[in-house]
């Protein structure tokens, strides 16, 4: 029997009458002829309210509690779920990410999954229930709860996906497919039809936090169709899926923002060899996740070397930088907090020029001001006043006519 996982975002299961609307989704799946398994995130802001909690208590909570205390959200979804289930007639079990084995990393909060135990839900799947996993949870290897990170969710249903060896992982959300650009941000953003992993991985990792960046990166990697749609509507929603060739036709496929970073820019290092390296392994050790560097030589004795963060690393980066600041006999320190980032990105930029003329000269119409750039293959960034983000999205959107579908926009946008 083909197996399905159905992943329901918080919005999704907010409520009785939420669980209840998507129990219906999963019963039409096993009437379909699907063994279907469930992952459910915590409902609404439960997560967010967790975390206020925490705080309300210490302001550095240990990221063992924290792990061990947002676990219980997706926890009680899931029992919920399996009820709402049982009630309608329909025989279901919950299980938490430690019941399944999914063992992680232990670097709490943001762990990564390194292995999955498919055999028990096999099992119950054998018996004809539905299993429903609770989503963005794991243990690592002494036990400890641990978490994916915020959207991770995802994560949990396209590696279950590959691991049971699923035809399709479908994402139930609140909007009803990827948009050329956040719609709430960018009101006439265009729904695609499909999207490549490749350009949805930029996307995901440069602030469209639809789907996260992970489960984009294990769909890839196992080829798992991933299919992003509505939970309150029936439409057909969007496709991740490999590339195929028109997709190149399309200069610039999406443009995202990314408002909570921070950047930290080390002046006046020493340029000698092995800097970078200690720098760089100070920030590893402190489990940061850097992106954008730049280095800079400034003169034959001094560089300056700039990064760009998540806001909830600041902290930690900071303490990092400061730790080794002596010992590459850094000058001086500057951290930006109130930046954001916006992109373009697509998969027909390895073919078409013009493009980074284009941004820019919509930014400069705009009036934004561009702190820095980085690229890569398939996408553009600039570093923008966070006051200004949702303004310089809007312009690029404009610019590269993201409110139409790709077939209408003139040639080469
Ligand atoms: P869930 O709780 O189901 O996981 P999320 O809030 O994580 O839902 O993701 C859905 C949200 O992602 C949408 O409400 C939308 O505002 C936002 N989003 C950001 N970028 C995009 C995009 N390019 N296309 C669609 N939605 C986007
Ligand atoms: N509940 C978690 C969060 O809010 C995981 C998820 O929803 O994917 O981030
Ligand atoms: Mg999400």
């Amino acid at each position: 029997m083909a197996i399905i996982v159905q992943k329901f975002g918080g919005t999704s299961v907010a409520d009785a009458q939420k669980i209840r609307r998507a129990a219906k989704r999963v019963i039409k799946a096993v009437e379909d002829g699907f063994a279907v398994v469930v992952v459910a995130s915590a409902r609404g802001k439960q997560t967010d309210q967790l975390i206020a909690d925490a705080l309300e208590l210490n302001p550095n909570p240990p990221k063992r509690e924290i792990d061990q205390l947002l676990s219980t959200g997706e926890q009680q979804t899931v029992s919920l779920f399996a009820m709402a289930l049982d009630a309608m007639g329909y025989d279901a079990i919950s299980l938490t990410g430690s019941q399944i084995r999914i063992m992680t990393d232990s670097a709490h909060t943001k762990a990564r999954i390194k292995s999955i135990d498919a055999k028990r839900i096999h099992k119950q799947l054998d018996k004809g229930r539905i299993v429903i996993v609770a989503g963005f949870q794991g243990i690592d290897e002494n036990e400890n709860i641990t978490t994916l990170g915020r959207g991770g969710s995802d994560t949990t249903a396209v590696a279950l996906a590959a691991a049971l060896g699923a035809e399709e992982c479908e994402i139930y959300t609140d909007v009803d497919g990827i948009y050329t650009a956040d719609p709430r941000i960018f009101k006439n953003a265009a729904k695609m039809n499909q999207i490549s992993y490749d350009e949805m991985l930029e996307m995901a990792s440069f602030g469209a936090g639809v789907i996260y960046t992970r489960a984009v990166e294990f769909g890839k990697k196992y080829d798992i169709k991933i299919h992003v749609r509505s939970s309150s509507e029936e439409t057909e929603g969007t496709i991740i899926t490999h590339e195929v060739p028109q997709m190149e036709g399309v200069v610039v496929s999406g443009a995202t923002v990314q408002k909570d970073m921070a950047k930290i820019s080390l002046v006046g290092v020493d340029n000698v060899p092995g800097n970078a390296a200690k720098i760089f392994a100070c920030l590893a050790k402190a489990k940061v996740v850097v992106d954008d560097i730049v280095q800079t030589e400034i003169s034959t004795e001094k560089a300056n070397l700039s990064f760009m963060i998540g806001i909830s690393d600041l902290t930690a980066a900071k303490e990092a930088v400061e730790q080794i600041k002596d010992e590459v006999n850094c000058q001086d320190i500057f951290i930006r907090e109130d930046i954001a980032e916006v992109s373009v990105i697509g998969v027909g930029m390895r073919t078409h020029y013009g493009v980074a003329e284009k941004m820019f000269g919509a930014l400069a119409e705009a009036k934004v001001n561009i702190d820095s750039i980085t690229t890569s293959e398939i996408r553009i960034s600039c570093a923008v006043d966070k006051d200004q983000a949702e303004k310089a999205l809007e312009a690029i959107c404009v610019a590269f006519e993201l409110d139409k579908p790709a077939q209408e926009r003139t040639k080469h946008n």
